[in-house]
């Protein structure tokens, strides 16, 4: 494991770690040395001084204790965006793009079609990010809809600290809230969006996810509970017609288009993500006069 310490070019040094993944080893190399991965390909005969190759010693031995590479160098992209993240949230993966795509295409749908009571009241089209971690699928939505009032909540104070952070950093106004799913939320929305934990805890795949916090990753019942939860709550905080979005695990699909469906959602459906894997599942509240709950 310790091999860094004789590797003296930086060429050496990325051969020898043939275990560690590539990109994840040339991001730590153009941190240290502050240059480009171009630089990187050129000029592998570059000589690494001994500080240098303590520092990436150093990294490399967090690498191989599967601390992400985000937490390391601070920040991940998300949606364009750059996120400052640490141990305190869960790194945004790429997989939750997809949990945003369809949010905005939920609300591009929405906004022609707006409700009579909410065109009568001007009311902009509303959004919740439940579970927000790092922010990320909040700024996101904020970044594409300014017209939108995008709202997020976390159970985990620390977490907020993050992404509030983050908001100012992007100067994207979103509205964050200290609840446990809905515990302490008082409004309705037009679309309520979650990535919650849905790992099984007996899950092996977590042995490399220790890094981050358990919270975010691993839910009871085979990973469905907080999902489930979610869908038995969401339909009392959307408005008629709104939507409720999850992002699941792989082959979580099936059971989560149940829930959705037994707790009397409409037109539920999923997508996949780039990976192929199903991984988004939505429906609609059904849309009857509205209620006075707003
Ligand atoms: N997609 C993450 C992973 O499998 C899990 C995120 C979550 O539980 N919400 O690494």
């Amino acid at each position: 494991m310790a091999k860094a310490a004789q590797a003296d070019t930086l060429g050496d040094w990325l051969g020898s770690h043939p275990t560690l993944n590539r990109f994840d080893l040339e991001i730590a190399l153009c941190q240290v040395l502050d240059c480009s991965r171009a630089f990187l390909l050129s000029h592998p005969e570059r000589q690494l001084t001994a500080n240098e190759l303590e520092q990436l010693h150093r990294w490399s031995q967090q690498l191989y204790n599967h601390v992400p590479l985000a937490y390391l160098c601070g920040e991940q992209e998300f949606w364009g965006l750059t996120l400052k993240v640490d141990e305190r949230v869960l790194v945004p993966r790429p997989d939750t793009e997809t949990l945003v795509e369809q949010a905005l295409v939920r609300l591009e749908q929405m906004a022609p079609q707006a409700s009579l009571a909410r065109l009568a009241s001007r009311r902009a089209l509303s959004v919740l990010d439940l579970g927000t971690g790092s922010g990320a699928i909040a700024l996101a939505i904020a970044s594409e809809r300014a017209d939108a009032d995008v709202h997020a909540c976390d159970l985990s104070p620390d977490s907020l600290a993050v992404a509030e952070a983050n908001s100012r950093k992007l100067k994207l106004a979103v509205t964050f809230h200290h609840s446990d799913w809905f515990n302490n939320i008082q409004q309705r929305y037009d679309l309520i969006v979650a990535n919650p934990p849905y790992i099984d805890p007996l899950d092996p795949h977590l042995a490399t996810l220790g890094a981050e916090p358990r919270m975010a990753l691993v839910s009871r019942d085979r990973g469905l509970w907080d999902l489930g939860h979610i869908a038995a709550q969401g339909e009392s905080y959307l408005h008629p017609g709104g939507y409720l979005l999850l992002e699941h695990g792989f082959d979580q699909g099936p059971a989560v288009r149940d829930l959705l469906v037994n707790n009397g959602f409409e037109g539920v459906s999923s997508c996949r993500d780039l990976g192929g894997n199903e991984r988004v599942t939505w429906g609609q509240k059904k849309d009857r006069a509205e209620s006075n709950h707003e």
